[in-house]
């Protein structure tokens, strides 16, 4: 059964890569009618972050990813956080010395900092490995006696893992293929420390092993890890799990990883948490559904021109044959086509609500409470094909809002003839004897006038916009004087005129 897992460590917010990764780990589980496990990877308490748990979980159900084993939703397999597993590891550390795999090291920090230093001074980079190994203090140069000694005086040792010597690892990724690892590059990496806790390597391998994880999706960044990961699968005698490593997210231009330093152009977390960031992609007003569908194609293609998927889609046509090798450049500008795209599919009255709630939020100028849902969802309807987002509506509508306080001056200097006012006068007029005040209506009583008094339609209609929008956009003058009603659109050609 396939069964995997996304493992974040609750250092801070979930940022747009680690979205990526739960999502091409929730799509594979999907397709395969899997589970998709939630594990918290906590062990480093110096890095612990209150509540990022919590957000983590919010942030996977905000995006409608929710995982089927965790925290809270406990499986056969929990807990599910590493923190209450921690008596588990200890023994599996003692297996791999007691086999050989693995030994005590005392070394104190200062000691390696210390072959750190020499080395370079040399021109070289001190690897604790089998070159150096024995000149250091660990269970490898001394005496059983010796090491049982510091031992029982309470000496702080690490466990290490003892890794091969002129060894070639062939492993496998089903994304890269194979890959050749000389054993002689590895260091001896930490699995345990004396204050029991393990290290992300030692609780990682036995978690994934005890899980029964089929399938290990996770970033790139963890690919220098494998080669250990695969020699302790193999110290513990255990199958592995296969291997998928997914590409970098790069940043929008130039080079290398995007990071959360790169906030606005997309680096920003799912949303934020409360204490250290005041924008996500939440806040930014991105729906779920473009989020994911977005992040489903940074990394990943259909190898079709296919570009909007719902999540049963991805999940039907998902594979992780077709996810690239190499960095998926995060495009900000994509990222809003596709809000765009699935706001023009929401219909007009659930825009309107969600609207309605931002304007209580954001607009303070405005009384609100003024505006009836129904005018609202006409307004949505009339802009909505040039917003990307809920919040571009008061941009792109703020005069269905309120009259114009100021008119835009280039377009006033283009078309404020002379004449004008005196046609805006008696446009009034002809306003006032439309009885059906609707679209349609209206433009075929302006337009009647325009030909009968033998103007132009450039003499009428721009300046008709100016007074009624305040500048030459908006959708169809004359949807716009429909919606505005009578009073209001005469109303606003007199404060013009006055
Ligand atoms: N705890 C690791 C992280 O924070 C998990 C890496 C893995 O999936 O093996 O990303």
């Amino acid at each position: 059964k396939v069964r995997v897992r996304f493992a974040p460590s609750p250092t801070g917010p979930l940022h747009i890569g680690g979205v990526r990764t739960a999502l091409f780990n929730y799509l594979f589980a999907k397709h395969h009618k899997g589970d998709f496990i939630l594990r918290i990877e906590d062990t480093d308490q110096s890095r612990y972050v209150e509540g990022a748990e919590k957000y983590i979980v919010d942030a996977l159900n905000w995006c409608g990813i929710p995982f089927d084993e965790g925290p809270g939703k406990e499986g056969n397999y929990g807990p599910y956080r590493q923190s209450q597993r921690k008596k588990l590891y200890r023994d599996y550390a003692l297996k791999l010395v007691e086999a050989g795999s693995a030994y005590y090291a005392f070394d104190t920090p200062e000691r390696l900092d210390f072959h750190r230093k020499d080395h370079e001074a040399k021109g070289k980079t001190f690897i604790y490995n089998w070159h150096n190994r024995l000149k250091l203090s660990n269970s490898l140069s001394l005496s059983k006696e010796e090491v049982q000694n510091k031992i029982d005086a309470g000496e702080d040792y690490v466990i290490r893992f003892k890794s091969p010597q002129d060894e070639k690892l062939v492993l496998n990724d089903l994304i890269r293929g194979e890959i050749t690892i000389d054993t002689n590059v590895l260091d001896d990496k930490v699995l345990f420390k004396s204050d029991g806790m393990p290290t992300y390597h030692l609780a990682n391998i036995v978690d994934d092993h005890l899980m029964q994880i089929s399938h290990v999706i996770r970033g790139e960044e963890w690919l220098p890890s494998l080669a250990l990961h695969h020699l302790l699968y193999n110290a513990f005698d255990w199958q592995a799990p296969q291997f998928a490593h997914l590409p970098l997210i790069m940043k929008p231009a130039g080079k290398g990883k995007l990071s959360k330093r790169d906030g606005e152009k997309g680096g920003f977390p799912v949303f934020p948490l409360s204490w250290n960031e005041s924008v996500g992609y939440k806040e930014a007003g991105y729906f779920p559904e473009a989020l994911v569908n977005f992040l489903a194609l940074l990394g990943w293609n259909p190898g079709t021109e296919q570009e909007l998927f719902s999540l049963d889609e991805l999940v039907q046509t998902f594979s992780l044959d077709r996810v690239n090798k190499s960095g998926a450049r995060f495009d900000p500008e994509k990222a809003k086509w596709y809000n765009h795209q699935y706001l023009q599919k929401k219909n007009d009255s659930e825009l309107a609500q969600t609207l309605l709630r931002h304007m209580e939020e954001n607009v303070d100028s405005f009384s609100v409470r003024t505006l009836d849902l129904g005018y609202l969802t006409k307004v949505v309807g009339l802009i909505k094909e040039r917003a990307d987002f809920v919040s571009d509506f008061w941009e792109l509508g703020s005069y269905f809002f309120q009259a114009p306080t100021s008119y835009n001056e280039k377009a006033v200097k283009k078309q404020w003839k002379e004449d004008t006012p005196k046609i805006m006068g008696q446009i009034i007029s002809v306003l006032e004897g439309i009885d059906a005040f609707e679209s349609v209506e209206i433009e075929t009583v302006i337009k009647d006038w325009i030909t009968k008094q033998e103007l132009s339609f450039g003499k009428v209609m721009p300046p008709l916009r100016l007074v009624i929008v305040g500048d030459m956009k908006g959708p169809h003058l004359f949807d716009i004087l429909d919606l505005l009603g009578k009073e209001e659109s005469i109303g606003r050609i007199k404060t013009a005129i006055s």
